[in-house]
């Protein structure tokens, strides 16, 4: 099977439920932002913009489970901003399994291994040689120090007592991922953070925990890297993709011509392209555990129509519901409830190729569409879901130091790939790779970020650095610089 039986029954359960009570609209998924604030200044996140007011913000842990009961979803997935950064995100994790949900911690897997430590110091028997065995391979892998193993051996009651996020068939790692190192670190507009990515997700494995992925293509993305990257994540044991189309809301949008002084339409994908950069999805279904519905698949690959059903992947921050989707916000609602009653909803979504609200015209996000893949009513297309969930899980593509070398393709500065950063760069498909560069004539390295580079704070030093580095070291040029 692609997804566990059980947490196939359940979410099974659900839908036939509000079925049979004739529920017009009911929530699938959940999209909790606990807060705003992240580590990162990923490029095209519009999220870390659209808050930026809000960054300090946060959705006290009670707040948060009572959204999840308000909307009743048996899926939870804890996004942000960064949820590791979330003060009560144990907490949180706790609450949200004792309600019974399934649950995604949307990561960039920057803290990821700290949990992962403090979990293992928490468990961590003297006695028990599995958790002797699990330091020596994590060891072993250079996933942990020598230092970080003797304090997990050594936890004091302290960190004994504390609450961890334990592994678990009911919840995921899930991995932002988009792209191999090269593509990944200059969109996350951070050196090193494919490489941390890669090293949590292996210590994941290591000891048990599920591990899915989330990718967003944009206009730039290569299809070629995309099938090498699902290659390498599939080598690596992750249990499943989520991948969706790059989309230009208004927040994004105008952080790309204002901090990167980019043209949007240089960076986010229409339809017609969407279509064109999805149309091996199903093949990708086959070969690797794509998440998400195979109707939502032959949609993204232009085989049918769907209509959006935003209602079905509701978001609570800490403004409240926001409405009408994750992505677009036309205002904040007190609870699910009044949102539903109130959203004009048949004012959104593209219908038969025409949009309702002209900023619909190019979405055909996961969170707009997936949802109306596994709630369709025709008898079809729940035969289609069924064979794909039920059918057998594709093999895992075997690991290889070939795979390994595409996959750490640049730019770790300093770190021997200096040269392999530059070859992409020169081959034809980074030659247009100018929206992940920043435009020289216009930005300001004399301000200083006033939180220290995190979210928001428009820094791109360091991407810069990295670019300047690259094309700093010869004859190298990118086409925008
Ligand atoms: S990791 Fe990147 S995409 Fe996610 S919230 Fe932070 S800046 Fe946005
Ligand atoms: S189509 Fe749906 S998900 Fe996409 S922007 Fe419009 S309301 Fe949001």
């Amino acid at each position: 099977m692609r997804f566990p039986l059980a947490l196939t029954v359940k979410i099974a359960r659900h839908i036939v439920k509000h079925k049979l009570r004739g529920t017009p609209k009911f929530a699938m998924v959940l999209q909790l932002e606990p807060l705003h604030t992240c580590n990162l200044t990923c490029t095209g996140c519009g999220r870390i913009r659209e808050y930026s007011t809000s960054l300090k913000d946060m959705v006290p842990l009670e707040q948060c489970l009572a959204a999840a009961k308000d909307c009743d979803a048996p899926m939870v997935s804890i996004c942000g901003g960064e949820p590791l950064i979330y003060p009560k995100i144990e907490e949180l994790v706790a609450g949200l399994r004792e309600q019974g949900r399934i649950i995604y911690i949307c990561t960039n897997g920057v803290f990821m291994r700290k949990k992962m430590r403090e979990y293992l110091a928490v468990i961590f028997d003297k006695a028990n040689p599995t958790h002797e065995s699990y330091l020596s391979q994590l060891l072993a892998e250079n996933l942990i120090t020598e230092k970080e193993a003797e304090a997990i051996r050594n936890a004091d009651a302290a960190a004994k007592a504390k609450t961890v996020i334990h592994p678990s068939k009911w919840h995921y790692w899930n991995v932002h991922v988009d792209g191999l190192e090269f593509t990944h670190d200059l969109i996350v507009e951070r050196e090193g953070v494919f490489k941390e990515c890669v090293a949590a997700i292996k210590m994941a494995k290591i000891l048990g925990y599920q591990t899915a992925t989330n990718t967003t293509v944009y206009k730039e993305t290569d299809v070629q890297e995309l099938e090498d990257m699902f290659k390498f994540l599939s080598s690596l044991n992750v249990d499943g993709h989520t991948i969706s189309p790059g989309y230009d809301y208004d927040a994004a949008k105008k952080d790309m011509v204002k901090r990167l002084g980019k043209d949007p339409k240089d960076f986010f994908l229409t339809r017609d392209m969407t279509r064109k950069k999805f149309a091996k999805i199903e093949e990708w279904g086959r070969l690797f555990t794509i998440f998400g519905t195979p109707v939502y698949q032959e949609f993204l690959a232009g085989k049918r129509e769907l209509t959006c059903t935003a209602w079905a992947i509701p978001t609570y921050n800490v403004k409240g519901w926001k409405a009408p989707c994750y992505l677009m916000t036309d205002g904040h609602y007190p609870t699910y409830g009044e949102m539903l009653g109130t959203v004009k909803w048949e004012k959104y979504g593209v219908v038969d190729g025409v949009a309702r609200d002209s900023r619909c015209e190019h979405c055909m996000v996961h969170c707009g569409y997936d949802p109306s893949g596994a709630l369709s009513n025709k008898p079809y297309d729940s035969w289609l879901n069924m064979k794909y969930n039920f059918g057998p899980r594709p093999t895992t593509y075997p690991a290889s130091p070939e795979l390994e070398k595409r996959a750490f393709n640049g730019v770790t500065i300093g770190r021997g790939h200096l040269a392999e950063a530059k070859a992409a760069i020169q081959s034809p498909a980074a030659s247009a790779r100018g929206a992940f560069s920043r435009k020289d004539d216009d930005h300001d390295h004399t301000s200083a970020p006033t939180n220290g580079g995190s979210c928001g704070s428009g820094d791109t030093s360091q991407r810069d650095d990295l670019l300047a580095k690259i094309k700093g070291n010869g004859t190298v040029t990118t086409k925008a610089e």
